[in-house]
């Protein structure tokens, strides 16, 4: 485990996280994520900080609104946010990382489109 840095695009929201150097990460098919291209890295909450961006962050939710999508106001990059499948954790975008740390990104599919079917226990697993 190391830590990897990112955030948004106009560099006021800035994180780091504590993951593997090689990356398991999942792409979601939701109506959400499939637009965005969003990679998902889910972590627990004490594997994320968030270093700076807090008062440019914005909250959209939708359907269940358990998910907190937090978009950066200026450059509307969502870098992290709070998903549905682990509202205890967070889940950051692996494309939103510094080059550098990252070795290697596996990507496996999630069917989000069909949510309750791809997680029958109302919850996710968090990734490395
Ligand atoms: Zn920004």
């Amino acid at each position: 485990m190391i830590t990897h840095t990112g955030g948004c695009h106009c560099g006021r929201v800035r994180f780091e996280v504590i993951a593997a150097e090689a990356l398991e990460v999942s792409e979601c098919n939701c109506s959400m994520c499939s637009k965005a291209g969003y990679l998902h890295l889910v972590v627990p909450a004490d594997r994320f900080r968030l270093l700076s961006g807090s008062a440019a962050l914005t909250t959209y939710a939708f359907n269940t609104r358990t998910a907190k999508h937090l978009f950066c106001s200026v450059c509307g990059i969502k870098s992290f946010y709070v998903p549905r499948s682990r509202p205890d954790g967070f889940s950051v975008n692996a494309r939103c990382l510094d080059p550098g740390t990252v070795k290697q990104i596996n990507v496996t599919q999630i069917d989000g489109r069909n949510w309750e079917k791809q997680y029958p226990q109302g919850k996710g697993e968090y990734t490395e």
